[in-house]
């Protein structure tokens, strides 16, 4: 049965009181809205273990924000693959431009992050997209096919069989301007079509998610398209109300 992969990325926000409020909620709301979704919570990492007892007998799954290249040593403050499975982690976002951006991650780190996750038979949330300049110089194809040869290159042509891919143009996150879905829906479809000249045999299992400032207004422009096969949610995601509404959106498109 499809559902749609919805993940809330909770980037450097939230406390304990916030935290909890937001989960109360969800559990009221979960057995309502999980029949078609998929549902990710990706907290700081110092809340993942907090996040992690209060879902786990829900059906929400936990989601880390990153992880470090090494898997245990002296490499301080860093938080190891190993410790996110020890705490009940099965989701982690790798790759987001954030990262990218603040952190100088290249395409190689990220590739040596996404082996790494997979080694744990965790799933790789990984993120790709295009710049504002880039597209402008029409650029979008090539920047995306890059970012995923980069994994082809490393892991062959089962790269992609447990690993999910957001489309997350960084001109549209966190500024409240979201790209028409119309043109995300031909971007997945791109994405798509080349993961396919690799191997065929997963395509129709590959969830391509679209981010990029996604809330209760726009998202069932996305999720109607056939090749955006769920969201991730950064602002929109922090405040239950509305994003209990986009589960509802969603779970609604599907049970039709
Ligand atoms: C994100 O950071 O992945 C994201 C999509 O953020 P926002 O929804 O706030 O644009």
């Amino acid at each position: 049965m499809k559902k749609n992969f919805i993940v809330a990325n909770w980037k450097l926000n939230g406390n304990i009181e916030t935290i909890s409020n937001f989960l109360k909620y969800l559990k009221l709301k979960i057995p309502l809205y999980s029949q078609y979704n998929k549902i990710v919570i990706a907290p700081s990492t110092i809340y993942l273990e907090r996040v992690y007892r209060k879902i786990k007998d829900i059906n929400v799954f936990l989601g880390a924000q990153d992880v470090d290249i090494n898997k245990k040593g002296a490499f301080t403050g860093e938080t190891s693959i190993l410790m996110l499975e020890d705490i009940g982690v099965k989701y982690v976002i790798v790759g987001h431009s954030e990262r990218r951006f603040f952190h100088n991650e290249t395409d190689k780190l990220i590739a040596k992050k996404f082996g790494l996750i997979k080694s744990l038979n965790l799933i790789p949330i990984l993120c790709i997209g295009e710049s504002a300049n880039e597209k402008k110089q029409n650029k979008t194809e090539k920047i995306l096919k890059n970012q995923l040869d980069v994994i082809f290159e490393y892991f062959g042509e089962k790269a992609f069989i447990n690993a999910i891919i957001a489309y997350e143009p960084i001109w549209a996150i966190g500024t409240g301007v979201s790209a028409d879905p119309i043109y995300v829906q031909s971007i997945h479809k791109l994405i798509k079509n080349h993961i396919n000249k690799y191997n065929a045999n997963n395509i129709e299992k590959l969830i391509v998610q679209y981010g990029g400032s996604v809330n209760s207004k726009n998202a069932k422009s996305f999720l109607e398209q056939p090749d955006i096969d769920g969201l991730l949610i950064g602002s929109a995601s922090l405040m239950h109300k509305e994003f209990l509404k986009i589960l509802k959106i969603s779970n609604d498109i599907l049970c039709k």
